[in-house]
């Protein structure tokens, strides 16, 4: 449930509720809105709800107490209602400009990882991807360059002045990575590794949580809500397709998601054409779908001779190809920029609803 405070409400009186969910074996959340201060309880809250509910409002200062429907809390729109911006470096997720992550899939040299990132830095990506630790299928596939990668990426992140991500596949690896990335990736086979995910919940940079492959978006939503609820709300959703029985595809592309989540949640979304098709003649026509459906911004792996990459070179854009495709996402995002202004209104004109 929620706890909202009168705009008038003081801070003992914030601080009286906090203590009276804690009192009850309870978390409380806060979130400070310009006007007011607005309380999430989470926990298991059982027997107690009614009970519960008439005593917090009672308390001074409260204003209402309203039970939150979904399963996620603090990711759900019902607890927030404006969008969550993240800003990190000179970028900025979530505010309606558009978000485009590009590089190799895996960090191989110095010089690959440099080439392209000079190359998408011209053409107007906002932060700098590189796979340094990679979940690879086969034990036999080259498994990343590790801690070296990472230096390659936040030397060439400097360089350009874009922020990096990379992904972290145990908590153990999270230290190292925190140390050099400005955002850490989950990638889709550890969406429910959930001490990761409470491991990425306990620091202080933005996290990028992919779909889980087989994953529904309410489990996607459960996991994102790990992350938040371990201390940290600056979650990025990633949508990177899921496997269905189409086989001419990696993965399918799920874009109903996008405006689906923008509806359930105040998290940014982002759309990764790349994993979710597996095939590069798709990255351009399925990202400017994405954007098209107003998602914040993609993700796309990108080589200078995709034919020599050490993974995923299928999927990977060539520079040129990059060039492209940036002024073409450009004209769709000016294009839906209006139509995607207010997920929250337009999906509630639209009489969206019901069950979800
Ligand atoms: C990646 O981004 O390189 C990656 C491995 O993605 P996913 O986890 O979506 O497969
Ligand atoms: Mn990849």
């Amino acid at each position: 449930m929620f706890i909202v405070m009168a705009a008038s409400a003081s801070e003992a009186e914030v601080n009286a509720v906090k203590a009276a969910i804690l009192a009850e074996g309870l978390q409380p959340h806060d979130n400070r809105g310009a006007e007011r201060v607005v309380i999430a309880l989470v926990g298991e809250v059982g027997a107690r709800r009614q009970t519960l509910m008439s005593r917090l409002s009672g308390l001074p200062g409260v204003e209402s107490v309203t039970p939150i429907s979904r399963p996620f809390k603090l990711t759900s729109r019902e607890f927030q209602a404006e969008d969550t911006v993240i800003r990190v470096g000179g970028a900025v997720i979530g505010d309606g400009s558009l978000t485009v992550m590009a590089g190799p899939c895996s960090i191989e040299s110095r010089a690959q990882l440099d080439e392209v990132a000079d190359a998408v830095t011209a053409c107007g990506a906002t932060i700098l991807r590189g796979g340094a630790f990679k979940p690879r299928t086969s034990p036999y596939s080259f498994q990343g360059l590790g801690v070296e990668g990472l230096r390659y990426l936040a030397d060439a992140g400097r360089r350009t002045g874009l922020p990096v991500i990379t992904e972290v596949m145990e908590p153990a690896q999270v230290d190292v990575v925190n140390r050099y990335a400005d955002i850490l990736q989950i990638g889709t086979r550890n969406m429910q590794n959930f001490s990761l995910l409470q491991a990425v919940g306990r620091i202080d940079r933005p996290v990028m949580l992919k779909r889980g492959y087989g994953a529904t978006v309410e489990e996607w939503l459960m996991a994102a809500e790990y992350i938040v609820s371990s201390g940290n709300p600056n979650v990025i959703l990633c949508e990177r397709g899921i496997r269905t029985f189409e086989t001419y595809t990696r993965n399918t592309l799920d874009i109903s998601a996008v405006p689906l989540l923008h509806h359930l949640t105040h998290l940014p979304v982002i759309v990764d054409p790349s994993h979710a098709t597996g095939k590069r003649w798709l990255v351009k026509p399925m990202a400017l779908a994405g954007v098209a459906a107003g998602a914040d911004g993609i993700m796309v792996e990108v080589h200078p001779r995709p034919e020599e990459a050490l993974s995923d070179g299928e999927q990977s854009i060539t520079l040129d190809s990059f060039r492209d495709l940036m002024s073409s996402l450009r004209a769709v995002h000016a294009d839906v920029a209006d139509l995607h202004r207010d997920p929250v209104l337009s999906t509630a004109a639209l009489g969206v609803g019901g069950k979800h």
